[in-house]
């Protein structure tokens, strides 16, 4: 399989930390992630697998612990763990974007304090912008801070937290109307908390309660969570950069990195589709050959390649767009939107291919089929992609008559 998908211009350390990785994936992920999903099992020794591999500290700085790797080597590596399992690259997933929340926007102290034990994956990140009432838009927020001397009250409900009962730190955006009079833009009233908690359920911290696992069509075995405040105390340190009203800039900015990250999984997705399409088409007769040998298969797959090639490059072009200092949310978005997209359109083309196995729990493709449609939706939906894309287009080609 290794035509596909490749990446040219990788130095040695970035090939080293893929072949680990890809090793890792065939080896430690790919023989366990169905029956792990169909049991709705959280993969702890596959967790501990990447946390010995300093997975979790991939694109944290090393005077941190972390592996200071770029977000193409991270995106590369979610792209071979999605290919393995989508849930696995989930677990990181929000890890990621909180700690390069914190890389970027955190005071010192708050870096200090948290990126050593997140690089060890000793502390695990969750974030949460969605509510119950919303999740396209962000501006909609009704959770609220309000400050109470050297504290914040925290009180709201939120909603889809992704890792939000394993997760020990939570960056969780709220409105705080404090230094903000009524009127001010929504987008400049919101602040980004470093909520710490104990993992698990029920009363995690007082004033903070995670009620259990939203039970869901897919994406199994990595838990996807309310969180509940009720009067919750947070330290005024505890605020992301220590600024109050910045908390909308810093999420958009986790997000999107996190888009590029969304594209790699739909990358690992579709290209596994394409395999397990690709083989049982060479195994399967029908009317005296391979169905492979129908001009109508092969088409399919010409098809699923193509895909699979063509949402590689985008990804990676918008990885290596950010690397380079550059703006890249309108590459990003592409990447997200077109890569999506294709994922869920190979997946059902190779579970067309399977026929009637395709609908048995005992075929991979049943699981993936499952998976791709959260891809759809997680960091943005297509139709948001679209809108930010559009944006960006009428910015680059304005109208000069
Ligand atoms: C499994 C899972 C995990 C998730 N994990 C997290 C997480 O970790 N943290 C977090 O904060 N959130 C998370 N989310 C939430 C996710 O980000 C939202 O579901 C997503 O942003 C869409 O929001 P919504 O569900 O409220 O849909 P809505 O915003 O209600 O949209 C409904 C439909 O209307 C369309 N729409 C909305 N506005 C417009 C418009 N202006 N123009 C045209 N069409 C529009 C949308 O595209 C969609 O088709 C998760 C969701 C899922 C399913």
């Amino acid at each position: 399989m290794a035509r596909l998908a490749q990446t040219a211009g990788l130095t040695d350390i970035q090939q080293e930390i893929l072949s680990t990785v890809r090793d890792f994936v065939d080896k430690e992920i790919i023989p366990v992630a169905t029956e792990l999903e169909h049991r709705d099992e959280y993969p702890q020794q596959i967790v501990d697998g990447l946390k010995e591999l300093g997975l979790f500290g991939l694109m944290i700085p090393e005077e941190y612990g972390g592996l200071g790797e770029s977000l193409l080597t991270y995106a590369l590596c979610v792209e071979e763990i999605a290919r393995g399992w989508m849930s696995v690259s989930g677990i990181i997933n929000t890890h990621f974007i909180v700690a390069y929340m914190l890389k970027q926007h955190g005071t010192q102290e708050q870096k200090d304090h948290f990126l050593p034990r997140m690089a060890a994956g000793d502390i695990r990140g969750a974030f949460s912008m969605s509510e119950p009432g919303l999740g396209s838009d962000v501006s909609a927020i009704t959770s609220k801070a309000v400050k109470d001397g050297d504290e914040y009250v925290l009180n709201g409900q939120k909603m889809w937290l992704t890792n939000g009962g394993t997760s020990s730190l939570v960056a969780v955006l709220v409105r705080s109307d404090e230094g903000h009079p009524e009127g001010t833009a929504p987008h400049k009233s919101m602040t980004t908390f470093l909520v710490e908690k104990e993992p698990g359920f029920g009363e995690v911290r007082p004033g903070l309660t995670i009620p259990g696992k939203i039970e869901k069509m897919g994406y199994k075995g990595v838990d996807t969570t309310e969180l509940i405040m009720d009067g919750l105390r947070i330290p005024a340190d505890r605020v992301l950069g220590g600024v109050t009203g910045r908390g909308f800039y810093h999420m958009m900015d986790g997000v999107e990195v996190g888009r590029v990250n969304v594209a790699a999984r739909g990358c690992g997705v579709a290209q596994r589709a394409f395999e397990l399409g690709v083989q049982y088409a060479q195994q399967r007769h029908t009317f005296g050959k391979p169905i492979a040998q129908h001009q109508a298969i092969q088409f399919k797959l010409a098809e699923m390649a193509t895909k699979v090639e063509a949402a590689h490059a985008m990804m990676v072009n918008a990885a290596r767009k950010k690397d380079s200092g550059e703006r890249n949310d309108l590459e990003a978005g592409m990447a997200k939107y077109l890569a999506s997209e294709y994922c869920k359109e190979v997946v059902e083309d190779a579970f067309r291919i399977h026929g009637g196995y395709g609908f048995s729990k005992e075929y991979e493709i049943e699981r993936l089929y499952r998976e791709a449609p959260m891809l759809l939706i997680g960091e943005g939906t297509a139709e948001i992609q679209k809108m930010i894309i559009g944006r960006r287009l009428l910015e680059e080609y304005r109208f000069q008559g």
